[in-house]
């Protein structure tokens, strides 16, 4: 049996688990829009199933996917030209991430350097879910046959295992071609945002302190406080890129101020070389107002209005369902499975 070629599609999501950060703005939510009207299907969830991966209190859980939707919207995306909901609404993913539970080793699992980051000392104490989540993340991406999956640096081995658990399904049901191998697309300057205390961590909205973290909804002085108050060493920004492989926060900076200008970090060095701290840090935090400061206006907006985004969510979620019922029922027949009601 062999399935038609894959036409190209971009699946990707964010999970709801507190407020957006300038990483998941330039790593994943600047890189979806720009992926719009580019000829490829779009479709852009906001993954609350995997934020209850750890606790998540139930009113903070519904504020955060609908302001994850508002960061998606306010930054640009487009509900006509790309799919945008929430994961819980289309219970085919559950259904798959059940199946490829089944197809998922534990010795894949046991790789997971995400794991063994969010469970630390204590991963008996973690629930299963949190374990479990990169098999519901590739029922995420399969569910929709998509080949592209735009992600942070930090989910290239999720994406991976997805391409892993896709190609054994393939080869256990003798079904060659009927879940696409997807690509992780990993582009641009700012694939891994770094903490601004520690240059070593990327800064990540469920951090435990909100210095080390810049949020879409920040205001002009948090901004301004949050990048005077970022670690850095006491040199000179450098000629070239080169120089800044030992210095993680140097480079970091750097990193980010090109993301938000559009530029390579070789160019910011090309403005910037010699100059000091005191210099590039107001630089940078008035470019990221600049760029930040319309968003949150705008997704402040769009909170006070929560029927609206439940509504946009609700559109998403059917059109999401009409291409991932039948690659849900067609997964079913293959595995085996008797699907007799309503006939
Ligand atoms: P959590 O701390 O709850 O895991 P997170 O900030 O890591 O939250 P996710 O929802 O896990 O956000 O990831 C959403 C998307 O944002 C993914 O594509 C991920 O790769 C990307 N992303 C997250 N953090 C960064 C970062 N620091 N730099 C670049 N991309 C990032
Ligand atoms: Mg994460």
């Amino acid at each position: 049996m062999t399935e038609v070629a894959h036409t190209p599609r971009v699946f990707s999501g964010i999970k709801p688990s507190g407020g957006l950060t300038l990483g998941n703005y330039l790593g994943a939510i600047k890189r979806f829009v720009a992926t719009q009207g580019q000829g490829m299907e779009t479709i852009y969830c906001v993954v609350d199933l995997h934020a209850i991966t750890v606790w998540q209190d139930p009113a903070d859980l519904t504020n955060a996917t609908r302001e994850v939707a508002a960061g998606y919207l306010a930054s640009g995306l487009d509900p006509a030209q790309s799919i945008l909901f929430n994961q819980s609404q289309v219970s085919a993913h559950a259904e798959l991430g059940w199946i490829l539970n089944c197809v998922a080793r534990l010795g894949w699992m046991n790789r997971m350097t995400q794991f063994k980051e969010k469970a630390g000392k204590n991963a008996e104490k973690q629930s299963l879910g949190l374990y479990a989540y990169p098999s519901l993340m590739a029922a995420d991406i399969l569910l929709y046959h998509a080949t592209h999956v735009p992600v942070g640096e930090d989910q290239k081995q999720h994406v991976e295992l997805t391409r892993d658990i896709a190609a054994k399904f393939n080869h256990d049901y003798k079904v060659p071609e009927f879940f696409p191998l997807p690509e992780p697309v990993i582009e641009g300057p700012a694939t891994r945002v770094m903490n601004l205390r520690d240059g070593t961590k990327k800064m990540s909205k469920s951090g435990e302190s909100d210095m080390e973290r810049i949020n879409m909804t920040d205001d002009a002085d948090t901004i301004a406080k949050k990048f005077k108050k970022a670690r850095t060493d006491p040199e000179p920004l450098p000629e070239t890129y080169d120089e800044l492989s030992e210095r993680p926060e140097a480079r970091n900076l750097v990193d980010i101020f090109a993301a938000l200008s559009d530029t390579k970090p070789e160019e910011v060095l090309a403005d910037y070389a010699g100059a000091g701290w005191g210099q590039f840090k107001p630089a940078l935090a008035e470019l990221a107002v600049s760029k930040l400061a319309p968003i949150s206006v705008e997704m402040a907006r769009m909170m006070n209005d929560p029927a609206e985004i439940d509504n946009i969510l609700g559109k998403g979620a059917d059109r999401a369902m009409e291409i991932a019922t039948p690659i849900l029922h067609r997964t079913y027949d293959i595995v085996g499975m008797i699907r007799s009601r309503g006939r």
